[in-house]
């Protein structure tokens, strides 16, 4: 097994989220040969929401899943539906003009509404709430939001600004200086909402095999990925496998792996906390992001523990003593919370893209790839997967404002991409200081 999937694998061991839902059966490994209309490799959010998309227009699905369906990063994320990309607009004006990259902001706001369609439509209690605050910690860093929020108001988002005095109306916390909330944005719990779609996407006929991992797809007309011990023939495939995907199946799509890096991120859930106190730390149960370059992201649980997330690590290793340093990060923003028991720890890989930009597009004709979320996948995997649908249906165009963005490869090779990123990011790091 490769070291990136062990880590990975140990790093979902004492998730929150795991331990707060009761999972179905698990589904058998694949064990025979198939033949269908579109394969898909991954049942995170971006794969599911594919093939329950791809099911509903008629076509015959399977899902291959190396794991459990949303055991990678879908089903261990903050839970935070976000408005808008993780690189912000600008690669999108930079390189498909100003029209353009208003139909990928409105898409942006779509993949939220998205979310809140299905929930409605498949009956998913994932635990969803509205309301976003972003929080900046220095003079520095206020300018910054300020001009985020001014952005954000441009196109149309309303923003409730506060700071000094009135900080907590919208945080109560002594570590920030300004805050901006908005309602689009949100949060749920994510593997809830993971499970949610794969018991629609199987209502609507698509088959997952978990325990599967795909170790080769040979391309043409027809394509045939394999497993241990099955195969399945399709028309078309859908690689939705994020970091994962070249660690699991490293002949499946060599040539996408080295556009992403895999940054490892990690959470901490507490127990359970007092209704008051949590409504009175953050009023209206909004979950918040800070505009560090290495963020903090937290929120509260249905049942009020403090879900905080941060830290990043650019190498495949956990940091040592995690719980201790995130719970030290947590009480700098709540004191109140300085003595309060860490019941989980849990932690993940994003899929940066160099840019920060989701990066999807096709391999010949045929096979459609959705990778580079950078963090800012929540919303946009649900959208993506309706994307990718839509192009198999021939209908191309929302997808392309997407697959014409131009993405380049992180240097150094597989050896020395992790290093040189390392290095790269402490500048951010210190800067964040500031
Ligand atoms: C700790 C953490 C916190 C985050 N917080 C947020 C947040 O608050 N808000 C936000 O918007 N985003 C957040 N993200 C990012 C977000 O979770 C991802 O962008 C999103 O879940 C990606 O979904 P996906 O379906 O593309 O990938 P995944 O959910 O990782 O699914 C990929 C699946 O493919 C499988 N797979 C891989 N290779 C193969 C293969 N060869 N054969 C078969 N199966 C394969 C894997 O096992 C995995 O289950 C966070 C991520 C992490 C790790």
């Amino acid at each position: 097994m490769a070291s990136l999937v062990r880590s990975d694998t140990q790093l979902n061991q004492k998730s929150y989220y795991e331990a707060s839902v009761q999972r179905p059966a698990v589904c058998p490994a694949l064990a025979e040969s198939l033949n269908v209309d579109v394969v898909v490799v991954g049942a995170g959010f971006s794969g599911l929401s594919a093939a329950l998309e791809l099911a509903q227009r008629g076509l015959s699905v399977v899902v291959l899943e190396a794991d459990r369906i949303g055991s990678g990063a879908s089903g261990r994320n903050g839970g935070q539906a976000i408005v808008g990309f993780a690189s912000g607009q600008g690669p999108f004006e930079d390189q498909l003009g100003a029209a353009d990259a208003q139909r990928a902001w409105d898409m942006s706001l779509e993949a939220i509404d998205l979310i809140d369609a299905r929930i409605q439509q498949h009956g998913m209690a994932c635990d969803r709430v509205n309301g976003y605050v972003y929080v900046a910690d220095s003079a520095r860093k206020q300018r910054a939001l300020l001009d985020e929020m001014e952005g954000l108001q441009r196109r149309g988002i309303e923003v409730d600004w506060a700071e000094g005095a009135d900080l907590p109306r919208l945080i109560n916390s002594p570590r920030y200086v300004a805050a901006a909330r908005e309602q689009r944005s949100g949060h749920l719990h994510p593997l809830k909402y993971a499970l949610g779609l794969a018991r629609a996407a199987q209502a609507a006929g698509v088959r997952i095999f978990e325990h599967s991992p795909v170790t080769s797809l040979q391309r043409g007309a027809t394509l045939l990925a394999s497993t241990a011990q099955g195969q399945v023939r399709a028309r078309f495939g859908v690689l939705a496998g994020n970091c994962m995907l070249a660690e699991h199946g490293p002949a499946v799509a060599p040539e996408i792996a080295s556009r992403i890096m895999p940054v490892g991120t990690y959470i901490v859930g507490t127990a359970p906390l007092d209704p008051e106190l949590c409504a009175r730390l953050i009023p209206r149960n909004a979950a918040v992001c800070d505009n560090n370059f290495v963020l903090d992201y937290f929120r509260f649980s249905a049942d009020h523990r403090m879900l905080f997330g941060g830290r990043v690590s650019y190498t495949t290793r956990t940091p040592t003593n995690l719980s201790a340093l995130m719970a030290r990060r947590m009480a700098e923003v709540f004191p109140a919370l300085a003595q309060v028991p860490i019941e989980f720890v849990w932690g993940g890989f994003v899929d940066i893209s160099m840019n920060r930009a989701p990066d999807f597009g096709r391999l010949g004709d045929n096979v459609y790839y959705l990778q580079g979320f950078s963090g800012h996948g929540v919303a946009l995997t649900g959208l993506a997967g309706q994307l990718v649908a839509e192009a198999v249906a021939g209908q191309a165009g929302r997808f392309d404002v997407f697959a014409r963005l131009e993405h380049h490869r992180f240097p150094g090779g597989p050896l020395l991409r992790t290093p040189s990123l390392a290095l790269g990011m402490l500048w951010h790091r210190l800067r964040d200081a500031l």
